[in-house]
Formats: C-alpha cells, sequence, structure tokens
C-alpha cells in the first residue's frame, strides 16, 4: 500500500491534474494506492476571504464564490470535455450548499471558527469529488472516501486534535474492507467526537496522510508539492538555495516548525516512531530525486548546518521587572496564562538575571495575549514590581537547523557576524538544549537579505554575490558597464564572485533589476528606462535592500556625493571616483569614512589619485601594518604633464593646452588643472589618508600662473591670456632648459604640510623622464627611508579610471 497525498499546486489545474492521475495510475499498477488531495490551490484562501466578507456584509462575498464555482467548473470540464451529467449536477449542488452557507454567514453577520471550519471543507471536499470521478469515468478503479468519517478529533475548531485510538480503528477497518486499487481522500478536514466538522489546521493535509499511513503501517508516505524536495532554504526568497537529500525527522521536523512550509510540522509525529520515511516529491518534475526523510541515512553533508528558515508576522513579547528576579512560579503562570488562550509560542528567551522573559508569538494573538498577561500579572503591575508587558511587531524568526550544529563550534558566531556585517540587526537569540537550531529575531523587511546572505555563507561558502548600483555613464562609466560585463564570466568561475549590476542611471533616466540587469543592450533599455532623480536612485537601492549592494559613482556630481552618508548609513558600500566628497571639509571626510566604519560598509576612492593606481590602497596597506608616512612626493596630474611633456621653444603654451583639452586629458574647463587646485585635492587625499587632519585652504599652492590667468572668468577669456602671456610661459621653460631640467608640477607632503607648484626637475630625479600623462607618486616611510616605495603608471583615461573602479567594487566584496 502506498499513501501519496498532493498539495493544491499539483491539483491547481486540469494540466496539473492530469499528471497527479498519472502518476497514481502507474503506483496502482503494482500496489494499491490511497491518495490525499488538498483543495485546488489558492481555494482555501478565497472561502475564508468570501466568509469574512460575508460576516463583515459586503456583498462582493458573491464574487468571490462566483470565481470559486467558476474554477471547478471550468477545471471539471476540461478533466471531462464530453461533459457529464450526474457528475456536473453534483458538483452543481454541492457548490450551491457552499452558496446558501456563505449567504447564511451574511444574514447572521457572524463567522464562528465552527462554521469557518464547515465552509473550508468545501475545498477539499470538492477537489476531492472531481479528482475521483474524473478517475473513474477514465476506468480507473477508483473510490473516494470522505476523510469525515475517518478522522476523529476534538472540538478545537481550526486547529483540531486528533484522537488517535479512533482515528486508527477507522482507517484499519475501511481499508481492510476496501478493494478498489485507488482511493481518493480528502485532506485536512474531520469531524469532532460530537459530530461536528472540524479541520487540522492550514496545510494540514499532510498531516492526514501521515496519520492515515502510520495507521496503515505503509512502507512510507509520499508528499507531492510544487518544488522539488525541502530546500535549504525558501526557494521563492533565496534562488541559490537546492534541496535537500536526506534530512532526519527531528531536522524536518524543526524546519518546518520553524517555517518551512512545504511540510505541515505536525506530520512527521504520526510516522517517526514507526520509522516511516516521508519522500517529498515534485508534481511538476516527478523524476527529480526529492528529499527523504528518514534517520537512516549516514550524514555527509559539506556543513552540519542543513536548512535555514524562516517565519514571518512575528510579535516579541517582554515581560520584565525586578519584582521577578528569584521568585519561582513566574514564567509558569505566565505560560499558562497564554495556554490558557491557545496561544501558541514560537521562541522563548530569559536572561540569567531572571530579569526579563522574552517570547515570540504570531502577530495575530498578541492583543489577547497583552490582556491575558496583564490580567494575570494585575497585582504585581500594580505594584511596580513588574512593568507591563512590552510589544514590538514587524519582526521574523530565521533559524539554521542541523543535527550535527551541536558537535561544531563557532556556528552562531558565523551567523552573527553575517547578519552583523549586512547590518541586520539581532532583536533577540535562541539556542534550543538540543543546539539543534539556533533561532533569531529579525525586523520582518530584512529577511530576505538575510536568508540571502547565510546561505551563501552556509551552502555557497565559496561564493560571494556583489550587487553594483552604478550612477553616471559618461565615457569612464560606459567603460566600467563594458569591463562588468566582459568579466563577469570569469569572476564568476575563477573568483566565485557572482557581480549583479542591480541599477544604472545617467542624468536621465535609470534601469533596475533585482536579479541583475542583462547588459546586453544597456544603452537602450537605459534610454526607455524610469526617470532618474538622485534620490529615486537611492530610495531603490535601499528598498531592494540586497546583502553587498556597492553604490558607484561615476560623476563629478557634488549632489551625489552629499548622498554617500545616506548610502553608507544603509550598509551600501560607496565607491566613487567623484573626488568631492574626499576632498571638501574634513569634517564631511571624516564622517563619511566613520559611517562607513559603523555600518561595515566599505568608502573606497582609489580613482581619486592617479585613475587605475594602486596608489591609496598601497598606502593604507602600508599603515595597516604598522608603517608611518613621513613624505610623500608626487606628480599627479596627467593634464599637466601632457602639457609640459609637449610645450617647448617650438610650440605656444596655448596650443599645447588646447590640444591636453581635445584629447580628454583636462577637466572640462582646464583652469581646474592648470591651477594646481585638482593636484591639490589629490595630495590632500593623500595627507588624510595618512592620518593628517587638513583642509584644501591650509595646502600651498605655488601657482605657475600669471594672475591675468588666475583671474579669467571664463574659459574663453582663459586662453585669450594664455596667448598674452606667452612669453611668461616660454621664459619658464628658458630657464629649466638653462639648468637642464624638466618641468614638472609636484605635490609634496612633508612634516604634516603639503604643498603644489611647479618645479624645475634635474636629470637623474625619477620624475625627469616621466612621459605622457604618467603619474608617479613616491612614498617615504619608517620602512622606506631612503629609497622610496614609487608607483608610476598612466594617470589618466577612460580605461583605466574603469578598471580601478571596478577593482575597488571587487575589494568591498574582500572587506
Ligand atoms: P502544497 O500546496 O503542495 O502543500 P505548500 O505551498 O504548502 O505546498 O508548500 C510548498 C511551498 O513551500 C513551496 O512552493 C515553497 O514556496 C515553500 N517553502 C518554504 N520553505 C521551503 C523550503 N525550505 N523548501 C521547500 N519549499 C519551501
Ligand atoms: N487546503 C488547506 C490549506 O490551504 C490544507 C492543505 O492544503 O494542506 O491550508
Ligand atoms: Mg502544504
Amino acid at each position: 500500500m502506498n499513501v501519496l497525498k498532493f498539495g493544491g499546486t499539483s491539483v491547481g489545474s486540469a494540466k496539473n491534474i492530469n499528471k497527479v492521475i498519472s502518476i497514481l495510475d502507474n503506483y496502482s499498477q503494482n500496489n494499491r494506492v490511497i491518495c490525499v488531495v488538498s483543495a485546488i490551490g489558492g481555494i482555501t484562501d478565497k472561502l475564508l476571504k468570501a466568509a469574512d466578507m460575508a460576516q463583515r456584509k459586503n456583498r462582493d462575498y458573491i464574487l468571490e464564490y462566483e470565481a470559486i464555482a467558476e474554477k471547478h467548473h471550468s477545471i471539471l470540464l476540461e478533466l471531462i470535455p464530453s461533459g457529464n451529467e450526474t457528475i456536473s449536477t453534483h458538483l452543481s449542488n454541492k457548490l450551491q450548499d457552499l452558496r446558501s452557507l456563505l449567504d447564511g454567514i451574511f444574514l447572521i453577520n457572524e463567522l464562528s471558527p465552527k462554521t469557518s471550519d464547515k465552509l473550508v471543507s468545501f475545498g477539499e471536499l470538492l477537489s476531492a469529488f472531481i479528482i475521483a470521478e474524473t478517475m473513474k469515468n477514465r476506468g480507473l478503479d477508483c473510490i473516494r472516501k470522505n476523510s469525515q468519517e475517518l478522522m476523529v478529533t476534538n472540538s478545537n475548531f481550526t486547529k483540531a486534535e486528533v484522537q488517535y485510538q479512533q482515528t486508527n480503528t477507522n482507517i484499519k477497518s475501511y481499508f481492510s474492507e476496501a478493494k478498489e486499487q485507488i482511493t481518493i481522500l480528502p485532506g485536512f478536514i474531520s469531524k469532532s467526537t460530537n459530530g461536528e466538522l472540524t479541520t487540522l489546521g492550514r496545510g494540514g493535509s499532510d498531516f492526514t496522510a501521515a496519520i492515515v499511513a502510520a495507521a496503515l503501517k505503509v512502507n512510507s508516505l509520499e508528499i507531492w508539492t510544487d518544488v522539488s524536495g525541502m530546500y535549504t532554504t525558501n526557494p521563492k526568497l533565496v534562488k541559490q538555495a537546492f534541496p535537500i537529500e536526506n534530512l532526519s525527522y527531528q531536522e524536518a521536523m524543526e524546519l518546518s516548525h520553524f517555517g518551512a512550509k512545504v511540510l505541515y510540522p505536525p506530520t512527521v509525529q504520526p510516522v517517526l516512531n514507526l520509522n516511516i520515511p516521508i519522500h517529498i516529491k515534485n508534481t511538476l518534475k516527478p523524476n527529480a530525486i526529492g528529499t527523504k526523510i528518514s534517520n537512516d541515512f549516514i550524514d555527509n553533508s559539506a556543513t552540519p548546518v542543513k536548512g535555514i528558515s524562516n517565519i514571518d508576522n512575528i510579535a516579541l513579547l517582554t515581560l520584565q521587572g525586578n519584582g521577578m528576579v528569584g521568585i519561582p512560579g513566574f514564567s509558569k503562570r505566565l505560560f499558562e496564562s497564554l495556554a490558557q488562550e491557545m496561544i501558541n509560542i514560537i521562541f522563548i528567551t530569559q536572561a540569567s538575571s531572571e530579569h526579563s522573559i522574552c517570547f515570540g508569538i504570531d502577530t495575530k494573538d498578541s492583543q489577547l495575549a497583552k490582556s491575558a498577561i496583564d490580567c494575570v500579572f494585575e497585582n504585581e503591575i500594580s505594584l511596580h514590581k513588574i512593568d507591563p508587558i512590552l510589544i514590538e511587531t514587524g519582526l521574523s524568526i530565521i533559524a539554521l537547523v542541523g543535527d550535527k550544529m551541536k558537535s561544531h563550534q563557532g556556528i552562531s558566531g558565523k551567523m552573527f557576524r553575517t547578519l552583523g556585517k549586512n547590518n541586520i540587526n539581532i532583536r533577540a537569540i535562541a539556542q534550543g538544549a538540543s543546539e539543534r537550531n539556533i533561532s533569531t529575531v529579525i525586523v520582518e523587511k530584512d529577511v530576505k537579505k538575510a536568508l540571502n546572505a547565510l546561505h551563501e555563507r552556509f551552502f555557497e561558502d565559496k561564493n560571494k554575490q556583489l550587487n553594483v548600483f552604478i550612477t553616471g555613464v559618461g565615457n569612464v562609466g560606459e567603460r566600467l558597464v563594458e569591463q562588468i560585463k566582459q568579466q563577469r564570466k570569469y569572476l564568476k568561475e575563477q573568483l566565485k564572485i557572482n557581480l549583479k549590476v542591480v541599477g544604472l542611471s545617467n542624468s536621465r533616466t535609470m534601469i533596475f533589476n533585482d536579479d541583475g540587469l542583462s547588459l546586453k543592450d544597456w544603452k537602450t533599455e537605459l534610454q526607455t528606462g524610469e526617470k532618474a532623480t538622485l534620490n529615486g536612485f537611492l530610495e531603490r537601492a535601499k528598498d531592494f535592500n540586497l546583502r553587498n549592494s556597492i553604490f558607484v559613482d561615476v560623476t563629478a556630481n557634488e549632489d551625489i556625493s552629499k548622498l554617500y552618508g545616506a548610502y553608507l548609513k544603509h550598509s551600501i558600500a560607496v565607491v566613487a571616483c567623484n573626488k568631492i566628497a574626499c576632498s571638501s571639509s574634513f569634517e564631511k571626510y571624516r564622517e563619511l569614512k566613520e559611517l562607513s566604519l559603523k555600518y561595515n560598509a566599505p568608502f573606497l576612492f582609489e580613482t581619486n589619485v592617479g585613475a587605475g593606481l594602486p596608489v591609496i590602497d598601497t598606502l593604507n596597506n602600508l599603515i595597516a601594518s604598522g608603517d608611518t608616512i613621513t613624505s610623500i612626493q608626487a606628480v599627479l596630474s596627467g593634464s599637466l604633464n601632457f602639457v609640459f611633456n609637449n610645450f617647448d621653444d617650438t610650440t605656444k603654451f596655448h596650443d599645447v593646452v588646447k590640444q591636453a583639452q581635445k584629447e580628454g586629458y583636462t577637466e572640462p574647463d582646464p583652469r581646474i588643472d592648470l591651477s594646481g587646485v585638482d593636484v591639490a585635492r589629490k595630495i590632500l587625499i593623500l595627507a588624510r589618508e595618512s592620518g593628517t587632519e587638513m583642509n584644501l585652504e591650509d595646502m600651498e599652492n605655488d601657482s605657475f600662473l600669471t594672475p591675468a590667468n588666475l583671474e579669467s572668468n571664463s574659459v574663453d577669456d582663459f586662453y585669450k591670456t594664455l596667448i598674452d602671456d606667452e612669453a611668461h610661459f616660454q621664459k619658464l621653460y628658458a630657464s629649466a632648459k638653462a639648468n637642464d631640467c624638466q618641468l614638472k608640477y609636484v605635490a609634496a607632503f612633508n612634516d604634516g604640510k603639503a604643498k603644489v607648484g611647479l618645479k624645475e626637475i634635474p636629470q637623474g630625479h625619477p620624475f625627469f623622464n616621466l612621459e605622457g600623462k604618467d603619474n608617479i607618486v613616491m612614498f617615504y616611510t619608517q620602512r622606506y627611508p631612503e629609497q622610496p616605495m614609487i608607483i608610476k603608471g598612466a594617470g589618466a583615461g577612460a580605461d583605466v579610471t574603469a578598471s580601478g573602479l571596478f577593482a575597488d567594487i571587487i575589494r568591498t566584496g574582500n572587506k
């Protein structure tokens, strides 16, 4: 004998019912089969919704009813296209009974738990009827048995307790006489010893099947559903989740108790002592292995954590007060008061000081719990021995489950570190004495992020997902997107980094996809994106609430730089080539650094100095390893280098600057480069990163420009003054030539002071032969006192800047 249970989706359409029938047909070739069915997917919810509307005097319950009736009729018609008068009349009559019950609820304006059970039982009765009649109609040896005649319970409506003795006797005696190869049983529904209709609790069809399997001591119980087994975590929330091949009964119970909806928690109980294995199988993919729940397997899974589950809608209640300390009986009174109200406690922790007890229940029970507890402790509350109970809602429980967790140390540490790194606040923690479960309470909005981060930590150990939001796709930004597109495969395969561009924006439009944009035709896609706003982009990045989120600023926009703090406060890392934030006031710079530390969100700006050259990273590494910077000498302007490498007595200064601008080596306003402001900002950033508190005003800027150049009030005007002052520039060149020197614009940081200015560099000096748009930085430190550490290479250009940003993005993943 086989017992198979098919859930709501499995019987949710004619197409799926046909799949069910073919599975049953197959099984029944060799063996008798008992098939427990759920209501058609979604019908139980719809029945409850219609009843709720009716009791509230909302006539739209009729519309809900009609949708229910239509669904059943259309499925039947699809299953038996030729029609069958008797079957369809019977269905219509049944539906008419349902309609009368709803009308009654509407009239009396009331829905008791007893009526509710009577009403929802229509769901299973109807689906069992349709399936059984279809099978009979197709000539299969099939019978339908009403489980209300087998399952006996008490009168706890909506979640009745099974009276096993009577139930087992009924099941055994019925099946000892039944002769049909296939029996269809509606799940979930039952009858009390007083003859009232009851149900076994939402999701209870699994339980019906387990009770039948245990009563008949069959060899195995099969739960057929819409996923290929019990997954490592909820597959609807974590795409990378995968089915667990083997689970012990205890692990399955813990996972289902803590929210893995695929198995109704009480299901394990009846089969556990009889060692009947439970197989979870997928109706839509019958060949998938699925999950086997039993106690007879060798667990050689890679991690002691077998699964992670979650329960939403949790309210956390805290009872505290000095009057509780050392006085026995408090917990007893507390939990008795909840038991009397039939409130299920999901989670308990008590500090060893006994000063407070904290427990989690379903939010819907929280007000009832509060009044019950306030009533029981009325006296103590009035004497201020304990405080009135505190309720927090909008919470969820996340639980790690695994039999082998108890013999492994450091799992909770890993769990808390992973949550902490993602800025997920833990409101409460509990670990059962069995150590099979560690559960934490967190805010509901963080659940998806927490599950993904924990799943990555425990099951995809070597994989890391980075979720990138890029703003500014001009010259550099475009190269960055292209580089990411090109490297994604390599990163995934070689570095186990799954880099997803989730958001992309220019000044006009923005596009998003939390699974990662395909980037195939991103430019066209961006053109048709939604209207971009700086705050809109921030809000979306916050709302996605993805782990390892990184905001990348590829603009030179001051307003964007003002939002870095807001990103960091939401644990979104910031990677910027925009120099404004780090070179504005020291206070602002320090604040961002502090936010980065506080919220565990890297703030990286390597490309602020020397484009793709690893200048800041090297400096940080020197300092982190205990070195001290004594001096920095550098040529940091690709544009000024280009200008002075090309300017001589055969050229004109004006023409060379024009050419530099044309070739994209200067800012749109070349005065920013030529005045030395850009270089000053860079050395300022290096000075700050070396640990010096400094502002731009503190810096010496020995400009080589003439007063007329500096006072020009437009770019055109500036170019005119360059022509007028050609003699001045030729003089600078002539002097350098006479001294056998090269002109270089040098930034220096010494003894806590920084300055920038044009210098004549003699032969033999490392700066002398600096070519093209190259940059060079020399670090003199305690460990490099005489021979400096030198970093040299292209310090400008879209490709190298993009690759510098790319390196920062990858670095955030290593932090
Ligand atoms: P049925 O109607 O077949 O009883 P349920 O909806 O009750 O199906 O349970 C299956 C659903 O459980 C899946 O579709 C999935 O969304 C959800 N689920 C939650 N956690 C898990 C998990 N750890 N493994 C598998 N499914 C899970
Ligand atoms: N139909 C019921 C429910 O939706 C029972 C079940 O499907 O297991 O809760
Ligand atoms: Mg279910």
